[in-house]
């Protein structure tokens, strides 16, 4: 990824103005793939660049930015959960990343960082410790980044990087300034999507839809095996009631519940709105069926069973029966259709 997005030039440049003044700990907070983590991870290079450029931004050349780049600069630590590694990028299909790891960040992990931080710095600059996400800090491990937030060392930096800063413990929220990163205007989004995917507009519009305008995870999308992916995901839910319920479990269950639970889930958000005559969110080009299927559906059911899987999105990430999991969420999402099937 080279150029950066206004959006996100936009905040950094503000935080380069007042550098001098520049918070120990900083929160970059806001939906998923909007390009928090690209935001901090600039702010690290512009602070740690050897030569920036007039306006404060790194200049990506110098031995320090390439350094970063292959993240061996040693004023820099970067701290994310052992899933995620290495280097995941926001949004990133998650089906590439090693199973049976930590989805947490463990204390170890924060009490690693002690040396670095009570150590002068390498190169006689700043240092930059980047946590993200940082919600996976379990609260062990977030008590122990509260002392070192309590007692900053000087010219260090923490960049925490949230989707879910609710979830972080009070007491560290409050030892942050908050750098919102929301969602961009809705054309500037487009635009780069375009641009980045060099896709047309309606298919560009249509990954930006499911995404809820979040344009790092619409390009995510569009530009890997997802796209497809989520197409034939989107035709099982479709037609799932014609299909027997091994072979439609037999799609699902070539993937992981964590890749299309979310996606069942937004399907189930668009009906629901489609039978309040509504316009769909997520699937705007699949309104036909959505109002189609909404005709047939109970609605009572239909909200239970979005509950279920609000519930069942939550437990995603611990290890689960793939086979039951799918087999279980169509059998409820098919007797969502039932009682009406039965009456008519
Ligand atoms: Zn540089």
């Amino acid at each position: 990824m080279n150029h950066m997005p206004s959006w996100l030039a936009r905040p950094l440049r503000s935080l380069l103005a007042s550098r001098a003044a520049l918070h120990h700990a900083l929160l970059f907070s806001g939906p998923e793939g909007v390009g928090k983590e690209w935001l901090a991870r600039s702010l690290a290079a512009a602070l740690l660049c050897d030569q920036p450029r007039e306006d404060g931004f790194a200049c990506g050349q110098c031995a320090a930015c390439r350094w970063l780049s292959q993240d061996s600069h040693p004023d820099f630590r970067g701290v994310r959960p052992s899933a995620d590694e290495p280097m995941a990028e926001e949004g990133e299909a998650p089906s590439t990343r090693p199973a049976k790891v930590s989805r947490d960040i463990r204390i170890e992990q924060i009490r690693g960082l002690a040396g670095f931080v009570e150590v002068a710095s390498h190169r006689g600059g700043a240092k930059v410790i980047l946590i993200t996400p940082a919600e996976a800090m379990n609260s062990a491990a977030a008590n122990a980044l509260l002392k070192t937030l309590e007692e900053p060392p000087p010219n260090t930096y923490f960049l925490l990087v949230s989707s879910r800063s609710s979830r972080l413990p009070a007491t560290v929220r409050s030892r942050c300034r908050q750098v919102p990163v929301p969602i961009p205007p809705h054309a500037e989004a487009l635009a780069w999507v375009m641009a980045q995917s060099r896709a047309e507009e309606e298919r560009a519009l249509q990954w930006l839809a499911f995404c809820g305008g979040a344009p790092r995870r619409a390009l995510d999308l569009g530009s890997s095996d997802q796209a497809v992916l989520h197409r034939d995901l989107v035709e099982t839910f479709a037609h799932c009631e014609h299909e027997s319920l091994v072979s439609s479990t037999d799609r699902l269950n070539a993937n992981e519940p964590r890749v299309w639970v979310p996606v069942l889930h937004a399907w189930c958000v668009d009906l629901s709105r489609c039978a309040a005559s509504a316009a769909p969110r997520y699937f705007p080009s699949e309104a036909a069926r959505l109002e189609s299927l909404a005709t047939r559906l109970d609605i009572k059911a239909l909200l239970a069973f979005e509950q279920w899987l609000q519930q069942l999105q939550r437990l995603i990430s611990h290890p689960l029966n793939p086979r039951l999991v799918a087999d279980d969420a169509l059998s409820r999402y098919l007797a969502v259709f039932e009682p009406r099937r039965q009456a008519a």
